[in-house]
């Protein structure tokens, strides 16, 4: 019987030789326990909890066939019986849950951050400091090789399948592209030369697996890169792929050097469904749609609207192992959503640190951390309903803590709330919902609008109280600065303060940059309209020319003049994150957002903010300016509580407010709520 409310998503997919219970594939990730002490024990326990969660099928992080196809200069190639043999204790963990998981083979090309890259021709990738040289006519032979060797070690490795990647970018793409493969023997020239590299890989894995055993082939339906294939290159190579003896074809959406964002908070959910449904009735196979879809009802509206056979996910499923089993008992409302942030996981990847989650610090750990039942029962107070209150509140009652969490607004969030309106950020709202279910299921004493004092802290006899009491926005001081047209971030974000229609903003981190995007858009914002952002981005939906670039992106203009201004020297932004830094100044930039570095705030009056960049003086004509200078911490408590003997735990922006970090706040909650 179909489920009444996902009945798509919930339905199994019959694949011939197997049956995935679902339609729910958790994509690919590099999460770097691959390269971690104990790795193979952590990933074992990580994918087998999400394997116990029900998800249809895993594909693991990318392996790569040999030596020269991995990311850093780190890593093993699975290529020989004892590696395979370590992937043993993952395949099992998966098994012994019932799940199923592919390993994805990937080449990463002249993507690499190694000195031996190597690609279709001597080219150099603009995200790499490496130049790679091109492959001699013997190494392409032994490269499809490796492919086909690998498989055998997965499939030796108990895997139930492969997934080979042929997106992003990266080797398989780099051969297929004119623009990366420039030669002139029978691997280059024309396209049908530059496609026999993915059907040779994918011809030569099928014979050597043989039937039972499934290969996912990633194709990149959209490369977003001038020179990009057309859309009939794209259809010929999947039709091609098909006959070869792929089992899915998975969508792959934009090389790594794209202009565009794919999967960034700013990417409307579900944003690149439209590419997945154009291959649909090309190939008989089933085809899977990417990107961006992060909650069960987004992912049944891509798979009834027609969209796809499937759903890939993989950050959601950092964020809650749970998500399947969540939708498959109608507890949708009590899933920890990806809000799209990239803090803890691809940031993380690309500093080679160990993924994790801003909203779940146990994924990637959880061999680490765990909440236990409690032995001993405490009376906790918690102060304050931010990030940080909110998960040590709601974590340490799970444990059967007795837990009393005071809000001194009429509504938990406390950060959220601000980050929420900005435009592409509206999905931090799930997470606030999320810790509403969870107040609710684990009992935690819940009371808004109540400004807790010291008092009747201890007049409660708490054993320990954790203060998460937050920051207040840091003040700024020049002639002028008490003026009533001079804001603060929270007075806009949050008690919506009338904004005119020039204005500087003082102070260009994270809260600067949120700020100027939130005053340059007007009406609907893009990250909530695919077409609109298609058009801000420069993505032609039409797919007139090879790669689907519009000629040049065409955002709205900007709701008002805009001045980001900041005191150091020195590039805007260049603290924002990894991942996702390029992406907010490209939006401010188009909308033609004016960034001044190296300023002196000199006074404001009627005229403006008076300011010297160097030695020029100028007066910007604004009608308000707006402080995102940093916050301090709020931490009014601490010492009467400590001078009564009471155990204070000081956790969030009130602990540190520099670098104030819902990702630091909600980990330092989490670790403090497994140990009280
Ligand atoms: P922030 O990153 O510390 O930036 C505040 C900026 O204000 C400083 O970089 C500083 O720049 C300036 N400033 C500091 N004191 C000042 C003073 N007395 N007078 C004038 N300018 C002053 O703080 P934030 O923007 O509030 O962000 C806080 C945290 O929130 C971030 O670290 C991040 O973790 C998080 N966040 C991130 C994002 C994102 O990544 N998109 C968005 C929102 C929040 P100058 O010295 O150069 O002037
Ligand atoms: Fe999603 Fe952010 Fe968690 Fe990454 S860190 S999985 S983007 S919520």
């Amino acid at each position: 019987m179909s489920h009444p409310k996902y009945p798509k998503l919930l339905e199994p997919l019959d694949l011939g030789f197997t049956t995935l219970k679902n339609r729910v594939l958790m994509g690919s990730m590099h999460t770097m326990l691959e390269e971690a002490p104990e790795g193979f024990e952590r990933m074992a326990a990580y994918y087998g909890e999400r394997a116990r969660g029900q998800v249809g099928l895993i594909v693991t992080g990318g392996i790569s066939p040999n030596d020269l196809g991995h990311a850093l200069p780190i890593g093993e190639a699975m290529d020989n019986i004892p590696y395979a043999a370590k992937h043993k204790q993952v395949t099992k963990a998966v098994h012994d849950e019932g799940g199923k998981i592919c390993m994805q083979i990937l080449h990463v090309g002249r993507y690499g951050y190694t000195e031996k890259n190597v690609s279709a021709s001597d080219t150099k990738a603009p995200i790499s400091p490496f130049p790679a040289r091109a492959l001699t006519e013997e190494e392409i032979e032994f490269t499809i090789e490796s492919y086909a060797h690998s498989a055998a070690m997965a499939q030796y490795a108990n895997y139930d399948g492969v997934e080979i990647m042929g997106s992003e970018g990266y080797l398989i793409n780099q051969f297929i592209a004119a623009k990366t493969n420039k030669r002139t023997d029978g691997w280059g020239g024309s396209y049908q030369n530059r496609i026999k590299f993915p059907i040779e890989i994918v011809r030569r894995t099928r014979e050597r697996v043989g039937e039972n055993f499934i290969i996912i082939y990633r194709l990149s339906m959209l490369d977003l890169v001038e020179g990009g294939s057309t859309w009939d290159e794209v259809v010929e190579l999947a039709k091609e792929i098909e006959k070869v003896g792929a089992t899915i074809i998975n969508t792959g959406i934009g090389w790594h050097e794209a202009r565009v964002p794919t999967i960034g908070t700013v990417v409307p959910r579900g944003g690149f469904a439209w590419v997945t449904k154009r291959m649909m009735g090309e190939v008989k196979i089933p085809l899977i749609a990417t990107n961006r879809i992060n909650t069960p009802e987004i992912a049944e509206k891509v798979l009834n609207d027609g969209c796809a056979d499937m759903v890939s996910m993989a950050r959601p499923f950092l964020a809650d192992p749970e998500f399947v089993i969540k939708a498959m008992e109608d507890r949708g409302d009590e899933i920890n959503t990806c809000i799209a942030c990239n803090q803890a996981c691809l940031d993380h990847t690309f500093t080679m640190q160990v993924c994790s989650c801003l909203v779940n610090a146990r994924a990637c750990h959880e061999t680490k951390l765990n909440y236990e039942p409690t032995t001993q029962k405490k009376k906790i107070a918690v102060v304050g309903a931010g990030p940080a209150g909110l998960a040590s509140s709601t974590l340490s009652a799970m444990r059967g803590h007795e837990v009393h969490l005071f809000e001194a607004e009429g509504e938990i969030g406390g950060q959220f709330n601000m980050a929420k309106v900005i435009p592409g950020k509206e999905d931090y709202a799930e997470t606030i919902r999320y810790f509403n279910r969870q107040i609710e299921l684990t009992g935690v004493n819940l009371k808004l609008n109540t400004r807790v004092t010291s008092e009747e802290l201890l007049r409660q006899d708490f054993d320990e109280v954790i203060l998460c009491t937050g920051v207040t926005p840091r003040k700024v001081e020049f002639p002028g600065s008490d003026d009533s047209r001079v804001l603060d971030y929270a007075q806009v974000l949050y008690h919506n303060a009338t904004v005119g229609e020039r204005v500087a903003i003082i102070g260009a981190g994270g809260i600067g940059f949120d700020m100027a995007e939130f005053l340059a858009h007007q009406g609907e914002s893009p990250s909530q309209d695919v077409s609109l952002y298609m058009k801000e981005w420069g993505v032609d939906m039409d797919y007139t020319k090879g790669g689907s670039l519009a000629e040049s992106p065409l955002p709205e203009p900007s709701a008002r003049e805009i001045y980001l201004l900041k005191r150091s020297k020195g590039k805007h932004g260049k603290k924002l994150g990894k991942t996702t830094g390029w992406i907010h100044r490209s939006s401010l930039s188009m909308k033609k957002v004016n960034m001044i570095g190296s300023v002196v705030y000199d006074k404001f009056d009627d005229q403006g903010l008076h300011i010297q960049v160097g030695e020029e003086k100028r007066v910007l004509a604004v009608d308000n300016v707006i402080v995102c200078a940093g916050q301090e911490p709020l931490r009014d408590l601490k010492d009467d509580l400590e001078n009564a003997n009471v155990k204070v735990h000081l956790i969030g922006g009130a602990n540190e407010a520099s670098e104030l970090d819902a990702k630091r706040a909600i980990n330092e909650a989490s670790y403090l709520a497994a140990s009280i």
